[in-house]
């Protein structure tokens, strides 16, 4: 008899533990059913799209600032490919971080915005490009006084 109830007892907790999880998986179901967000997801790092500031992305893109800095959106204006070329890019101009971008039918460039340059992969970017441009500046110097 005891034996039994304990049986009984095991089986209850076991079985009020599926209702649970089967509940909040219907739940969560029902969230994706229903939500716009549904199919985007953040990035893997939990941080914002280093252009246009979004957390939820279908898939998250290589950009200048890194991998998965850019949600898709952005990632494809960025990717160079031989169809079209790159439509968005990240550029110093007098010390200011700028998000340029193309005219679609001209491809001219022109400012788009600014860089959040309190996100620390913009600025990393940002210490790495005036490393870049120092080394280049020296490298120039050295050619004209040859
Ligand atoms: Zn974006």
């Amino acid at each position: 008899m005891y034996k039994w109830n304990k049986a009984q007892q095991g089986w209850g907790a076991s079985i009020m533990q599926v209702n649970i999880d089967t509940i909040v998986g219907l739940i969560v179901q029902e969230y994706y059913n229903h939500n716009a967000v549904s199919k985007k997801m953040m990035s893997r790092q939990k941080l914002p799209c280093t252009r246009c500031g979004t957390h939820v992305a279908s898939t998250w893109r290589p950009g200048p600032c890194g991998t998965s800095s850019l949600c898709n959106t952005c990632g494809v204006m960025y990717m160079d490919r031989c169809t079209r070329p790159r439509m968005v890019d990240l550029v110093m101009d007098e010390g200011r971080c700028v998000w340029m971008a193309r005219h679609q039918e001209t491809l001219q460039w022109y400012e788009d915005r600014e860089a959040d340059i309190k996100d620390k992969r913009v600025l990393t970017w940002v210490r790495q490009e005036k490393e870049r441009n120092a080394y280049v500046e020296s490298k120039k110097r050295k050619f004209v006084e040859m």
